[in-house]
């Protein structure tokens, strides 16, 4: 998981100049990205403003940019990509990255996977999940009687940290606004996680797998399951079974008829 942050306070002298109803939406605002996990700002360039950091993303930007969009998640998707650009904002662009990963599928689908991060492969490929535990997470989705295409799939953060290693905290704090637009845009009726530090991180908890396993967690208005990463499932096949009865749920949830044959 992310390690999380301190909890971001705005300095009480801004807060205090503002008038009361924008002071309260700025509050407001800041504790729904904290609760995202979010915790850095940066201030959009103003006339008043000599040079300054370059904003992690602009909001009202984002959202024009969305609201345009409208009912159109592909064009909501496109923006996103265009938004990301060649990406500089963390330090994953300097160590080796090839390409950067945004997600792949429907944009209308009602299942999100959600992974960790690209590997090799889908670094080389700019496409998440085509690696070993790829053609696994594949094999998934078709056990639930779906194709590739009938879901979206993306990571926590865009790009492949060296060596495979964990994500860090300012990298998913720096990429996860992202995933949060194409959530958004994609308007899911079911993320899965797959594994802990994709649960962990969108959840912003501490749990062991047996505790974020079998149940329903509220994501932003969004049902959202944890099962095993199929990295895991490589390494522990006799899993399996248990990843078939989170799929289950989730198939009950979708209303998809429940073959008999789990995953292979
Ligand atoms: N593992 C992940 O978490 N994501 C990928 O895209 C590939 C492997």
């Amino acid at each position: 998981m992310c390690p999380p942050a301190e909890e971001f306070k705005p300095p009480m002298k801004t807060l205090n100049t503002l008038e009361p109803a924008l002071k309260r939406a700025l509050t407001d605002r800041i504790r729904y990205y904290n609760e995202l996990g979010i915790y850095d700002f940066y201030r959009r360039p103003s006339p008043f403003r000599e040079e300054g950091p370059e904003p992690l993303m602009d909001t009202t930007e984002a959202d024009k940019l969305e609201s345009l969009a409208g009912n159109d998640p592909a064009q909501a998707l496109r923006s996103i990509r265009e938004d990301i650009g060649d990406c500089t904002r963390c330090k994953l662009h300097l160590q080796g990255r090839k390409q950067i990963v945004l997600g792949i599928g429907d944009p209308n689908a009602d299942l999100m996977f959600i992974g960790e991060a690209p590997g090799a492969d889908e670094d080389t490929q700019g496409e998440p999940f085509v690696g070993r535990s790829g053609q696994l997470l594949t094999n998934m989705i078709k056990a639930m009687g779906l194709e590739r295409e009938d879901v979206y799939i993306a990571n926590i953060i865009k790009c492949r940290p060296p060596g495979n290693r964990a994500p860090e905290r300012d990298e998913c704090e720096t990429c996860s606004p992202f995933l949060m637009r194409q959530i958004e845009a994609i308007k899911p009726k079911v993320i899965v996680a797959l594994g802990a530090v994709a649960a962990k991180t969108l959840l912003a908890i501490s749990a062991s797998m047996m505790e974020l396993r079998g149940r329903w967690f509220d994501f932003r208005g969004t049902k959202l399951a944890v099962t095993y990463h199929p990295a895991f499932l490589l390494r522990d096949p006799r899993q399996k079974k248990e990843t078939w009865k989170d799929l289950q749920m989730v198939m009950k949830e979708l209303d998809l008829p429940i073959p008999l044959k789990g995953v292979e």
